[in-house]
């Protein structure tokens, strides 16, 4: 049991709902291993409440936040600055407080990209599909060009899907949006190495396929960023494809956002053993 003294400093993450979390079982074993005296707790906070969560983090001295769903945009006007990446992505998902300064973070991409070069995948010239144009979505198309991958964005609303190719072309003229259902659509993603959900898609056990099964081959590495297994890596597996499921961003995004408050490198493999409790 960790010791909490009068000299411990406090962590959380801000989201509605939260209660699901696995991030404080990881950066609360993080910090024991290390022998940080420091406690990482969440708050469910209500939609119209997280300017005064946000406040409260200056008049409590809570030097770091996460922050998740549906807050990750909404922040931004309320913090005293952000990082260029999370200006370009739109969202901020990592707070550290500088004596009373709040500077935001985004370190869901590369946290993604990261749980990539785990799997021994480099981005660099990878053709990859990404299927949502959400929050997630744009985080994770912005690190995929930078490291100097091809992407094709494909949305249920293909308008969501139009806007956020525009806006990430002036980083990358690599990217381009498909429609999967477009008749064509399914030799151009023959042609791809990697294929990413990250829409909501999947969450329920008995939620259809975010993309055809028919469209799925063994060229194809086939990931999703929602943290268990899916039907589409179900589906994928059954096929004899690779899969990768969103454990792997979960730990990443998290063990860069402890860097980022800390300075230290944290015990990842510690941090993973803690994503795998259920
Ligand atoms: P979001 O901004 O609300 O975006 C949701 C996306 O899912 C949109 O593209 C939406 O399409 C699509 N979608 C929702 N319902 C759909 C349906 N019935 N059919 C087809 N498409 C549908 O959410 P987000 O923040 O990007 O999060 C998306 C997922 O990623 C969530 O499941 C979340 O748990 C997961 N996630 C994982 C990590 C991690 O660390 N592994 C981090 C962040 C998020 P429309 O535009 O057409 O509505």
């Amino acid at each position: 049991m960790k010791k909490i003294d009068a000299n411990t400093d406090i962590y959380c993450i801000l989201g509605y709902p939260v209660r699901h979390s696995k991030s404080p079982m990881m950066h609360n074993k993080a910090f024991e291993i290390l022998g940080i005296n420091a406690c990482y707790v969440a708050f469910e906070i209500r939609p119209g409440d997280l300017g005064d969560a946000i406040k409260s983090m200056k008049a409590l001295g809570i030097k770091g936040a996460n922050i998740t769903i549906p807050f990750k945009e909404d922040v931004i006007p309320l913090l005293d600055s952000i990082s260029d990446e999370a200006r370009d992505i739109g969202a901020v998902n990592t707070i550290k407080n500088d004596d009373g300064i709040l500077r935001g973070f985004n370190t869901d991409g590369v946290g993604f990209v990261a749980s990539l070069k785990e799997n021994l995948i480099n981005p660099k010239g990878l053709k990859v599909l990404v299927l949502g144009a959400g929050g997630a979505s744009r985080a994770i198309v912005y690190s995929l060009i930078k490291e100097g991958a091809h992407v094709y964005i494909s949305n249920r609303t293909m308008q969501k899907a139009i806007l956020l190719c525009n806006q990430m072309r002036q980083f990358s003229t690599s990217i381009q949006t498909l429609d999967i259902n477009d008749i064509t659509a399914k030799d151009t993603i023959s042609d791809v190495s990697l294929i990413v959900n990250t829409t909501s898609l999947g969450l329920k056990p008995d939620d259809p396929l975010p993309i055809p099964a028919t469209y799925l081959g063994k060229q194809h590495i086939v990931c999703d960023i929602i943290y268990k297994k899916t039907p589409l890596l179900k589906e994928a597996s059954r096929l004899g494809i690779k899969t990768i499921d969103g454990s792997g961003m979960l730990l990443h995004q998290g063990v860069i956002a402890f860097e980022i408050w800390t300075g230290l490198q944290p015990p990842v493999e510690e941090m993973r053993k803690q994503l795998e409790v259920v």
